[in-house]
């Protein structure tokens, strides 16, 4: 594979697509429902694009593009096509939408085919209409099996779902069905959320007001070994903490964020890393347009200092079933953790057990530098 000038491999390009048709009630993300702006918006991105072309190494082909949101199916095809079309990602080998299942339509899922789309994240979020009306998702479980379905007999072949547990109300029972249900479509790739509760949203409000409880801790713990065995069991790889994948199907684009890969990201909220440094462009939708259009780009940069470097690749290596390599520091510090089988060691790298996945941020913390 090529390699950048920094030495590392180019992982690809990120775009943030901010709007939402209507907002989900668990929701922390940076979005927005000013829809009126998105076309606007595509401009500015390619605007972008063309101020940051230096961040790419010159004539390196992109490897991989991932449109997340917000919600990216809120595009209109003509602007998604306009995106693709001014984009170096012709020989991409990976390009994911994110597809809101109450958008998708036949015409849509074949107009993005043809426009090289070779990989669709469902925010399927449950199969539960109970589930998914608390969440406030504009789609039932109907339209996301018909959604799924449709794109398999279309011939998309390498499909993500994404399921959340943990949620209010949600026994075992309910979240054993949307497991199973899941496993019923054979997609390539599943991620899991466990719902967190961001401040401000209407879910944390609820639970503030003590309308609802956050479920236990046990629970939570039983619902995500629960779906490692269950994946496991039906052929697919626990390849990162939350992401499970038939062979050959890892996201190659969320596979290099993990590995420490550089990429550039490109709209507002997007970030970007280029191996030194990560930046982020500002979270605010008429900010970004104005600055983008009077040609210069808002964002913030942190260099990582060689400590912070380090203890990246740790906290992202941990996550993932590969590990990382077993120094004599990181070993001994890890050493009680590798005699209660919470770490174990594999062809020389230091890998998390589901024993250790469950505390997995204390295991980061204590093996960090200072
Ligand atoms: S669709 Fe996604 S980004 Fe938009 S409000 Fe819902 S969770 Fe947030």
């Amino acid at each position: 594979m090529d390699e950048t000038p920094l030495g590392r491999i180019m992982a690809g390009i990120y775009i943030h697509i901010p709007f939402c048709y209507s907002r989900c009630s668990y929701c922390g993300f940076f979005s927005t429902t000013e829809l009126s702006q998105r076309s606007i918006y595509v401009d500015a991105v390619l605007k972008e694009y063309q101020l940051r072309t230096d961040y790419l190494p010159k004539g390196e082909p992109v490897r991989t593009l991932y449109i997340g949101g917000g919600t990216p199916s809120q595009l209109t095809s003509s602007d998604l096509a306009r995106l693709l079309r001014a984009l170096p990602v012709a020989e991409a080998e990976e390009v994911t939408m994110e597809a809101n299942p109450s958008d998708m339509t036949e015409a849509k899922l074949r107009a993005w085919q043809q426009m090289g789309v070779n990989r669709l994240s469902i925010g399927v979020q449950s199969f539960d209409d109970g589930m998914l009306a608390f969440l406030n998702r504009r789609h039932g479980s109907k339209q996301a099996k018909k959604v799924i379905r449709l794109a398999q007999d279309l011939g998309y072949t390498n499909i993500s779902i994404d399921l959340m547990y943990s949620l209010p109300y949600q026994t075992m029972k309910r979240w054993e069905a949307d497991i199973e249900t899941a496993l019923s479509f054979g997609v390539q790739h599943i991620s899991t959320y466990c719902l967190s509760y961001e401040q401000g949203t209407p879910l944390w409000r609820l639970r503030e007001k003590g309308v609802i409880r956050e479920t236990d801790e046990d629970l939570a713990n039983e619902m995500y070994a629960c779906l490692c065995q269950r994946l496991k069991e039906a052929g697919y790889e626990h390849y990162e903490v939350s992401n499970f994948a038939l062979p050959g199907y890892e996201s190659k684009h969320n596979s290099s964020y993990w590995d420490g890969t550089p990429y550039l990201g490109l709209g507002a909220g997007a970030h970007s890393f280029d191996g030194k440094s990560r930046q982020w462009n500002a979270e605010n939708l008429h900010k970004y347009l104005r600055d983008i259009m009077n040609g210069k780009v808002p964002f913030r940069r942190e260099r990582l200092t060689a400590t912070q470097q380090y203890n990246e690749h740790v906290m992202l290596g941990l996550r993932t079933c590969q590990g990382i390599a077993a120094t004599d520091e990181l070993v001994r510090k890890a050493q009680p953790y590798l005699s209660t089988g919470k770490l174990r060691i594999a062809d020389g790298r230091i890998i998390a057990s589901m024993e250790g996945i469950n505390i997995l941020n204390t295991i980061i913390t204590d093996l960090m530098r200072e």
